[in-house]
């Protein structure tokens, strides 16, 4: 009897692990999954996740999804729904890993930018929306480059996925990374794409949303000056305004999200080691 349930376990584990494809260290919750997709077509799949559209890049053998997961999912087994040229829908699973995320205590003197009152929870909802937009943006660029410059070659102040407690208060997890660097250092757009949004928001402060293509869309917050227009393509390396503490910031920092499949990821995912390492060095 034993064996029986040991074999029909063995037959179970085997099944699932042929449909899981890749299994990324970094397939986790705020992470971002790389699925190998078994499509040979010339033109490019298209595959959604969670009933979003997601990015596909050429892999050796064809093409590949990159997936931005929500801090908020259940790992485990997660699936896509593909549709390539002349073939059915197929479903391709892949594999989510745990990860746990530390909390952050922060203090903020200005009581409206923790509880706002109703004036200023119109003009939240107003951006939340703006905002939104922005990162519903989807153009077809097929030459994707994924590997991004650091926009400010800094140290990390604050990691990405903290689970955030302002004046005791719970609220979102850190949905980006913190740079700390004085204020009017300049920051560099980290690959080329095409300025979609700019403004000064109630709690991003002056922000400057940047498409790259395919979903990929990247924010930075809190800056002093924005140095960019709406619609401006820029090259990687393009100054697109300077360091500052504008909107609900304890100093002068850069907050920067990167987000794909409308999902808020760990932007070190993008970057090379000796930019991880810029980010660790001393302050
Ligand atoms: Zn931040």
């Amino acid at each position: 009897m034993k064996r029986v349930v040991l074999l029909l376990y063995i037959a179970s584990f085997l099944s699932i692990s042929s449909w899981v494809y890749a299994v990324q260290s970094y397939s986790v919750p705020g992470g971002v999954s790389v699925v190998p997709l078994d499509v040979t077509s010339s033109l490019p799949p298209v595959v959604h996740y969670r009933e979003r559209r997601v990015l596909v890049s050429r892999a050796d053998n064809g093409w590949q999804a990159v997936v931005g997961i929500p801090l908020n999912v259940k790992p485990g087994v997660h699936q896509l729904i593909v549709k390539s040229e002349n073939s059915k829908k197929q479903m391709v699973r892949f594999k989510v890993n745990p990860k746990e995320y530390e909390e952050e205590y922060i203090t903020i003197k200005n009581k409206n930018k923790v509880s706002p009152d109703k004036k200023s929870m119109e003009r939240i909802g107003r951006e939340k929306k703006q905002m939104g937009k922005a990162y519903r943006t989807w153009s077809d660029v097929s030459d994707m480059n994924l590997n991004f410059d650091l926009p400010v070659k800094a140290v990390r102040s604050s990691p990405f996925g903290l689970k955030r407690f302002f004046n005791n208060q719970p609220r979102k997890p850190h949905s980006g990374i913190d740079i700390a660097a004085p204020e009017g250092t300049p920051i560099h757009a980290p690959a080329t794409g095409k300025v979609i949004l700019t403004g000064d928001f109630f709690f991003n402060g002056n922000s400057v949303f940047i498409d790259h293509g395919q979903g990929l869309i990247t924010m930075y917050c809190h800056m002093a000056r924005i140095d960019v227009q709406e619609d401006q393509v820029i090259e990687r390396g393009a100054v697109l305004g300077t360091i500052g503490q504008t909107g609900r910031a304890t100093g002068p920092h850069l907050h920067w999200s990167v987000s794909l499949n409308k999902t808020r990821v760990n932007p070190e995912y993008f970057l090379s080691e000796s930019s991880i390492k810029v980010l660790n060095s001393e302050r």
